[in-house]
């Protein structure tokens, strides 16, 4: 059986007294779906978000990590630095780090490589831009884009690996994919890791979906068979749509 997970990706939002406050106020609520829950706040907020959910089933992941494992990487952080503080996740290949930062597909393999080596588990999005799915070739995309960076990885590493399907023209805009898109993507997404891997491997990877989930769509979207939860970024930022979320299930 898949893990179905919700994952909050708070991106360059709350300072620590903020971080502190949504963390009492995501400890309030009360959570009746099985899916395992992540929050991903800022380097600077980790350790006091760790500390604070030491007893809580709350998972606190990373946004992005360098792949080098020390050295002169002026402002970067390492994988060895998010273990140290017991950070074992980390989101890559985020759009915003593909689009602001210049992160191309050959470098996310080698993020993929530094954290998979340093036994942390990778959170690795992908997704088309609006032109890609307007010209028809969302499909050929995003396959590039999980051939290019995952397909060096040997069938067993994909345990390490959940998979983020989030199309750029969705994220942060208040557009979602219909759930029979976000279907009829993770399910091409999951031939895709059976023709390269085995069914077995692809039946076993948790294939998430991002882009302007809310309460009040996560339900249908969550209901489609290939969609085993949601990286959730605005809702995040408030305990009570964030819970409601991770309750749709
Ligand atoms: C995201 O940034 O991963 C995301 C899905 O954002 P939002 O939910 O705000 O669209």
């Amino acid at each position: 059986m898949r893990k179905q997970i919700v994952a909050g990706n708070w991106k360059m939002n709350n300072d620590l007294a903020q971080t502190q406050a949504l963390i009492s106020d995501l400890k309030k609520q009360n959570q009746t779906s099985d899916a395992e829950v992540m929050i991903a706040p800022a380097f600077t907020n980790l350790w006091s978000a760790f500390e604070s959910l030491r007893q809580q089933p709350i998972e606190v992941v990373a946004q992005n990590m360098h792949f080098a494992s020390n050295g002169a990487y002026t402002g970067e952080v390492c994988a060895a630095m998010l273990k140290s503080i017991g950070v074992s996740t980390v989101i890559l290949g985020h759009s915003e780090r593909r689009a602001y930062f210049n992160e191309t597909d050959e470098l996310l393999a080698k993020k993929v490589d530094a954290a998979l080596a340093n036994d942390m588990r990778v959170i690795f999005c992908f997704g088309e831009e609006l032109a890609d799915r307007k010209s028809g070739n969302q499909e050929q995309v995003v396959k590039s884009q999980i051939k290019n960076a995952l397909f060096h990885l040997e069938a067993s590493a994909f345990k390490q690996i959940i998979l983020a399907y989030e199309p750029v023209w969705a994220i942060g805009t208040g557009e979602t994919a219909s759930p029979e898109q976000a279907q009829d993507m993770h399910a091409f997404i999951r031939k895709t890791l059976s023709d390269k891997c085995s069914s077995a491997v692809a039946d076993g990877v948790s294939i998430l979906y991002g882009g302007s989930v809310k309460p009040d769509n996560a339900k249908e979207i969550f209901s489609k068979p290939d969609v085993d939860g949601g990286l959730i970024g605005g809702a995040s930022l408030k305990a009570e749509d964030f819970f409601a979320i991770v309750n749709a299930f």
